[in-house]
């Protein structure tokens, strides 16, 4: 079957690329491993800044119908301290959506804009053939297909073992984060607050989303759930579930008479970085062209802003010639960096200092004494 592109992954940043590409006109083959709707390892707010290209998308009245209520503060439970400040911004706020229901909406408007759906396919490899890419697709049955065209937009996240060479080494190493979430229903947190938790080894949050609702996930490093697990029995979740109760007041606060809705999620190494964004034909997006630590909640906008972003270079070009799309590719990279770079510097920043509490209990103290702060860090994070 041949493609004008094939975008592997209808997460965020695959679903948003495929929207863009075949406003187009381009012929668009979206493929996905997974079923929707699937939970996913997520914390799930968006800032209001995407609201803009929610509505370019044509999935902001969904979205303001189904996310959670609006974030308009900002909170920091670190130990036993328990500091909140306004969000800033001041007209429109940032909600919190499940991503079973957002991934959904998004590939629903990728497949209403003409994109063809492979779904549920894993793409288990990718070829240059006679200057094209051919990726050969895996069905749910173990029928094999493949399709071919002369660009490739790599979207398929950055957390799982694949066979793809777009994706990344799973080392699994000791300084590796590995991402943990769950819902809760009856917890008792203020609709409008969205804490960051500050642990030994890790950082989290907590944030209403939809349908009542309440989202914790959270990251920690492998050598200290290896530690925990000298001390504690258990699954790794329980594990980290109990640490984060025995060491954050706030989340005890929060979750006392609340009830786990459903099961824990994990996922595995999570390595933010800044990685190769284009090469020969292929381009990546999301997560896989560059993750900032989830600690800022800005994974899912760096997805949705990246697609975007490559979406407007793309406009106009033809995919054939390798010169232009050299070129679309050398802006796309240098464009990213510029956008989200600053973003991914404030996320290491904030990660250091929430996962060390004796480094950072001076900070906490002068972020308790003066709270704004916790306002201006949220802005420089991307939530203005
Ligand atoms: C603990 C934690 C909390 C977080 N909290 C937030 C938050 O509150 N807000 C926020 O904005 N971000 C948050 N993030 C980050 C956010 O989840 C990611 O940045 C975001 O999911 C990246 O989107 P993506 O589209 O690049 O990749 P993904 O969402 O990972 O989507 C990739 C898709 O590709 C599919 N796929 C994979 N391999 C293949 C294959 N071979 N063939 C076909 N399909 C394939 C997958 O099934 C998946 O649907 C958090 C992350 C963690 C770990």
């Amino acid at each position: 079957m041949s493609y004008d592109v094939i975008v592997i992954g209808a997460g965020p940043a695959g679903s948003t690329a495929a929207i863009e590409l075949a406003r187009q006109g381009r012929r668009v083959a979206l493929v996905e491993r997974e079923e929707f709707p699937r939970r996913k390892v997520c914390g799930e707010f968006m800032s209001a800044a995407n609201i803009p290209i929610f509505h370019r998308l044509g999935v902001e009245e969904a979205w303001r119908a189904h996310a959670g209520p609006e974030i308009r503060k900002v909170a920091l439970y670190a130990g036993k301290r328990m500091v909140t400040a306004p969000m800033p911004g001041g007209e429109s706020f940032g909600r919190a959506l499940g991503r079973d229901v957002l991934d959904t909406l998004l590939r629903d408007a990728a497949k209403g804009e003409g994109a063809d759906l492979h779904q549920p396919c894993r793409a288990v490899a990718l070829d240059h053939v006679d200057g094209e890419h051919e990726v050969t697709l895996e069905a749910a049955g173990g029928e094999s297909r493949t399709l071919r065209a002369p660009i490739v937009i790599a979207a398929h996240g950055s957390w799982d073992r694949t066979t793809l060479p777009t994706g990344l080494p799973k080392n699994a190493g000791t300084r590796d984060l590995l991402g943990f979430k769950a819902y809760f229903k009856d917890a008792e947190l203020a609709d409008d607050t969205m804490p960051l938790l500050a642990f030994p080894g890790g950082y989290g949050g907590i944030v209403w989303a939809d349908a009542g609702r309440l989202s914790l996930s959270c990251c920690i490093r492998a050598e200290a759930l290896d530690r925990l697990r000298q001390e504690h029995s258990g699954t790794a979740a329980e594990i980290v579930h109990a640490h984060l109760l025995a060491s954050c007041r706030g989340v005890r606060e929060v979750l006392e008479g609340a009830e786990l809705s459903g099961k824990w999620l994990a996922t595995g190494s999570v390595r933010p970085a800044i990685r190769t964004r284009y090469q020969d034909g292929i381009f990546r997006v999301g997560n896989l062209a560059g993750e900032a630590h989830p600690a800022i909640a800005e994974g899912i906008s760096m997805a949705i802003q990246s697609a975007s972003l490559l979406g407007r270079e793309l406009e106009g070009i033809d995919l054939h010639d390798a010169a232009l799309r050299d070129a679309a590719g050398q802006r796309y990279s240098s464009s990213w960096v510029r956008r989200f770079g600053p973003r991914l510097q404030v996320s290491r920043t904030v990660a250091w200092m929430a996962s060390r509490p004796h480094a950072f209990g001076g900070i906490a103290a002068l972020v308790e004494a003066v709270p704004r702060l916790l306002t201006v860090g949220a802005g420089l994070s991307g939530k203005a």
